[in-house]
């Protein structure tokens, strides 16, 4: 199970001034442009007001803005599960009723 971080917007919010503008720094708006302070606060106000109390750090498809990431399955483990075309039988051939 992998989960992916998130920050509370909240938190983010109660940054004081050096903090937000640290913190700026490593963020960028959705044309790839760094952000100002002010847009990263500006932008924290939005989530807050579309009702998110977390926003994730990078990519993740099942988030939930008011808990975080709700898990992703190990990819390798569903590969197991799936089988790749090869066909499962519950019992190999030629060993039912064999001894153990
Ligand atoms: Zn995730």
């Amino acid at each position: 199970m992998k989960v992916h971080v998130c920050m509370s917007v909240r938190g983010a919010l109660n940054w004081n001034k050096a903090e937000l503008k640290r913190n700026a720094r490593a963020m960028s708006d959705k044309d790839g442009n760094p952000m100002t302070p002010d847009a990263v606060r500006s932008a924290l106000m939005d989530e807050l007001a579309q009702g998110h109390e977390v926003i994730p750090l990078g990519e993740c498809d099942n988030f939930d803005f008011k808990t975080g990431c709700k898990g992703h399955e190990d990819k390798d483990s569903n590969a197991v599960g799936e089988g790749r075309g090869t066909p499962r039988t519950s019992q190999p051939l030629g060993s039912a009723g064999g001894g153990k």
